[in-house]
Formats: structure tokens, sequence, C-alpha cells
């Protein structure tokens, strides 16, 4: 599955956040006997249509769907230029299919701050130097070999053109992702066989005080500095305290703070959004259950996701939307009412389509 790599300088609340993050494990709590590495924390992303369908269909349980954040510790200062911490990070950052800055922002004389003052757009420059930098290296590493191969293979005349634009961008400082070029975009896809590090997509998490959860002035500097990243910002110690609380002493501290959710509610959600996934919903008197596939996937792919027997015997899909179902109280009522389609092999899912897929065996 993909997952968010978490990175960060140190001490501005990443293990505090990231425990917070895998004492919210969806996995410990619905599957008791899987395996855990200690450095992914498996999140749900919060779904409230779960709770409509479990009442609708009297489901025992409620599966979300659900993101893997990685804790990847171990950025320093000059991780680019190779030594052994460094390459492990950077390594580590390539294995992610997204990017996870933890910045901070709160003001306490008790934690110290490696560069002596907090200040969140020194770090973000700092972070994102390092990973620009080992950008560049690839870049320039791979430059003369795609420049020698585009003189005979005019396929790779796109490719040279794209790798030295992304050159130009990395040389001004600029992430990538900043620049629009992102894996699904065009240059993206010319510059995959790099590997690179900076066009995987950003999301900034703002450790900040609680005073500033509400200050929109400064969210609003802060989100300036990170665009068109996304940028979440939460209190780190006191999510460690609200997930210790039960849902009704949660909702009066988070309304207290003018919080509508959780901030690691909010940060699965974006976190999985920029992963660019989507679900689809189940439902039956077991589960109701969400399912994570990408966006575009069609309904056999779809399947492929409950059981590779269900892509490969796949005959339809019977799909009522998550609205109408809510409207019309049943399946039934839908079909009665001719709300529920019956879908082919070529048809692309969309969110909050609730399915049941018809398959030969
Ligand atoms: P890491 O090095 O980035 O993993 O940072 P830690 O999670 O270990 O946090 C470093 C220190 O900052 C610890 O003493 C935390 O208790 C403290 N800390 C973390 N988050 C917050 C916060 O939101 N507010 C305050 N005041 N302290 C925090």
């Amino acid at each position: 599955s993909l997952t968010i790599g978490i990175v960060g300088l140190p001490n501005v609340g990443k293990s505090t956040l990231f425990n917070a993050l895998t004492k919210n494990d969806v996995l410990a709590a619905n599957y008791p006997f899987a395996t855990i590495e200690p450095n992914v924390g498996v999140v749900g992303v919060p779904d409230p249509r779960l709770d409509e369908l479990a009442a609708i269909f009297s489901s025992q349980r409620r599966l979300p769907a659900t993101v893997d954040f990685v804790d990847i510790a171990g950025i320093v200062r000059g991780a680019s230029e190779g030594e052994g911490l460094g390459n492990k990070f950077l390594a580590n950052i390539r294995e992610s299919d997204a990017i996870c800055q933890v910045i901070r922002a709160f003001k306490d004389e008790n934690v110290v701050h490696v560069d002596g003052k907090v200040s969140p757009k020194d770090d973000i420059e700092t972070i994102n130097t390092e990973l620009i930098l080992a950008d560049l290296q690839t870049v320039e590493k791979v430059l003369p070999r795609l420049q020698k191969e585009s003189r005979l293979q005019k396929d790779r005349v796109a490719v040279v053109a794209a790798v030295e634009a992304a050159k130009a961008l990395l040389e001004e400082g600029r992430t990538l992702f900043s620049a629009g070029i992102t894996a699904a975009s065009e240059q993206g896809k010319l510059l995959h066989e790099l590997h690179l590090l900076t066009t995987k997509p950003f999301l900034y998490v703002f450790n900040v005080d609680e005073d500033e959860l509400v200050d929109e002035d400064f969210k609003n500097d802060q989100r300036a500095l990170v665009a068109p990243a996304e940028a979440i910002f939460l209190n780190a110690k006191i999510e460690s305290e609200l997930i210790e609380l039960d849902d009704d002493e949660a909702l009066e501290l988070l309304q207290s703070m003018g919080q509508e959710e959780p901030g690691l509610a909010t940060l699965a959600r974006v976190g999985f959004a920029i992963l660019g996934l989507q679900t689809y919903l189940t439902a039956g008197p077991k589960e109701a259950r969400a399912w994570t596939i990408k966006k575009g996937a069609t309904a056999p792919e779809a399947a492929g996701v409950i059981h590779t027997d269900f892509q490969k015997g796949f005959i339809k899909a019977e799909i009522v939307s998550y609205e109408d179902l809510l409207t019309c109280g049943s399946i039934p009522e839908a079909r009665a009412k001719g709300k529920a389609r019956m879908e082919g092999k070529d048809y692309v899912m969309q969110d909050g389509d609730v399915v049941e897929f018809r398959f030969n065996v």
C-alpha cells in the first residue's frame, strides 16, 4: 500500500505526533494478528458515511479506509552529501509515496530548537534544501547519459527536455511539486525513471500553540509559505491527550479550542487525498466498509481490491450512490426508484459508490 513519510527537524514533535497516530492504529483494533512494523502507523480515514451505512444494514462493524504513515527519523543538514544517516534518510523518503513535514511553530523555552529559534520558514527551507540538493545530484548524474541517448533515440528528446527543465527549477531552489510537476503530470511521467524526491506530493503539519489553532492570520501566512502544498495545523501534545479521552470528552475539548475534528483526523483525510486515492463502499450485516482504490479505477479493478477472483470473474457491478441510498433508505427501495445501476467492466468508479459485485467463481 501507499505510504506517507513523516519528516522534520529534531524536537519539532514528530515522535509525539507519530505516537498519537499509532495509538489510533485501526489495524491493531480490527486485525489483532496483523504484524505491524514499529515505524509504521496505520490510521483510519474518518468517514461518517460508514455510520449511516451500518445503521441501514445493521452492520456489526465499520471498517474505514486507511493511510500508512512511516516515521522517517534522522534529517540532518548535509543529508544530501551522502554520509551514513543521511543516505538512509533519503532512501527512506524515496520509498515513501508522499512527504509529510512536521514544522515547529509552538513556543516552549523548555524544548530546545536545533537552530536556536522557532522559525517555520527557515525549518521548511532547511528540509527542502536537502531534498532539492539530492534531486539535483540525481539529475546532474544522469543528464550526460540521457543527452547522449537522445542523439540516437528520438523518443529520449522529451525526457532530456523534462530533465533540463527540472534542473533549472531545482537550481532556483524550488521543489518540483511546488512547480506543479507531480508524478501524474506529463513532465512527471517523463521524469519517472529518475525516482526524484521532490515530485512526490508534499504535506505540511504545523505543530502550533493552542492560540494559533484559531489564529486565521497566522495560518494564512503559513499556508502561503507552503502553497500549493496543503497545510494542517494541530498541537501534537493535545492530539496525544485527545486519543486518551472518550468521544464525548474529546468533542468537548475540541469545541473548547474552536476545532471541529482532531488534527489527526484532518491529517488522515488530507494524506489519503494527496496520495491520489478514493474510496467505494460496501455494506452488509457483517460490516460497512470503505475500500481504497486509485482515482480513475474501473469496476473490475475495484473488485480486485476485495479479491483477485472478483476481478478475474467480474460480470457487473450494481451501484447505488451513497446519497441516493441515504434518501431511499434501503437497496430494494433504491432499486424500486430506479436508483440502482448495473455497470460493466469499463465503468470508472466514483467516490461514494455503494457497490455489490456480480462475478463468476
Ligand atoms: P521529535 O524530536 O521531532 O520527535 O520531537 P518530540 O516529539 O520528541 O518532541 C520534542 C519535545 O517537544 C518533547 O519534550 C515534547 O513533549 C515537546 N512537544 C511536542 N509537541 C509539543 C507541542 O505541541 N507543544 C509543546 N509545548 N511541546 C511539545
